[in-house]
């Protein structure tokens, strides 16, 4: 085992300070559940790690605001997920939590750490000698003409086609989720739209974050949409796998129209991907099995298949407008 200096700040700033002085091997580590087993891997090899899983206030959560849902980044996935309002009023968002990882990982995991899962794919699990532009920039990418099926088909560049792997960001991008972050130079707010990136030339970086950041918590502005929303997730094992197609949708209808619609696309894309095209064909329209079909034939109209991953456009368009419908009985269509 690789040796690394362990340190554990007592408040967020201490936390702040340590990254942005301690060079450039440095990883935060909250519930572990990526970074250990990138470690084991030998594909991180930080020579320092802040353990940031004892700043308790970041750990607290709040959903009965009528304005907006607060999450402390340090929150378990398991604790939001059995939360009884978010279940009733928002039931896409905890079902994105109940339906990530096992319930294992779900215990130790944290809404911050989920929201900053890397994207990634089995080549970059892989090591040598297969080639990635993530893990060793300049190198190739394999999945390219390769082992594809499980890879992107919107938002890929030709240096890399990996499928951000989250639930829980899904969710909240249909939502216009905020997350407010801790830098060396004060605090600021990213729209989680904008938190990933696309892999464009350098696929190696994935957020808009600096390395010295720190999210202190996810804020969900309130909405009565929430109540008829649903996370729908298709993968190839029930109990833990990661989404080969998923998608959240909300719908708000009055006299049998669709006046409010918002969907998400997870599974398929580089990041999570917010699909308005798809919210566009529905306005204005009933909720039927045609509209929401159409709905979800725009939020692919964009996509590229690769060689065995074409699947995913059909399989994504049915996502779509299952999720959909789900939302629409919700609604009481
Ligand atoms: Fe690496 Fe991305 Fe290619 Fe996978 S898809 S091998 S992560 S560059």
């Amino acid at each position: 085992m690789r040796g690394f200096v362990y340190s554990q700040p007592e408040t967020p700033s201490d936390a702040v300070h340590a990254l942005a002085t301690g060079g450039a091997d440095i990883r935060l580590i909250a519930g572990g559940t990526t970074l250990y087993d990138l470690m084991k891997l030998n594909l991180e090899r930080p020579a320092r790690v802040v353990d940031v899983s004892g700043l308790r206030e970041l750990a607290l959560f709040d959903t009965s605001g009528e304005r907006e849902l607060i999450f402390g980044a340090l929150a378990r996935m398991s604790d939001v997920a059995a939360d009884a309002r978010l279940l009733r009023d928002y039931p896409a968002l905890a079902e994105s939590l109940q339906k990530a990882a096992s319930q294992q990982l779900r215990n130790m995991a944290t809404l911050g750490g989920n929201l900053l899962q890397r994207t990634r794919c089995a080549y970059f699990r892989g090591g040598e000698p297969f080639g990635c532009n993530k893990r060793t920039p300049g190198s190739g990418c394999s999945a390219i003409g390769g082992l594809d099926r499980g890879h992107a088909v919107l938002g890929v560049s030709d240096a890399c086609i990996a499928v951000y792997p989250g639930d829980w960001a899904v969710a909240l991008v249909a939502f216009d989720a905020e997350i407010d972050v801790l830098g060396p130079h004060g605090q600021r707010t990213i729209a989680v739209e904008s938190l990933h990136r696309e892999p464009g030339s350098t696929p190696e970086k994935e957020t808009v974050l600096s390395p010295s950041e720190l999210i202190l918590r996810i804020r969900v502005p309130a909405t009565p949409l929430g109540r008829s929303s649903t996370y729908h997730k298709i993968r190839d094992r029930e109990s833990y796998a990661f989404a080969l197609t998923s998608a959240t949708a909300a719908v708000r209808l009055e006299e049998g129209l669709v006046r409010e619609a918002r969907v998400a696309l997870g599974g398929v894309a580089t990041r999570p991907w917010r699909a308005r095209s798809a919210e566009r064909v529905l306005l204005g329209k009933p909720l039927t099995e045609e509209t929401a079909q159409a709905a979800g034939a725009a939020a692919f109209a964009a996509a590229v298949a690769g060689r065995y991953n074409g699947f995913k456009i059909e399989l994504g368009i049915r996502t779509v407008a299952d999720a959909l419908l789900i939302a629409g009985a919700r609604a009481g269509a």
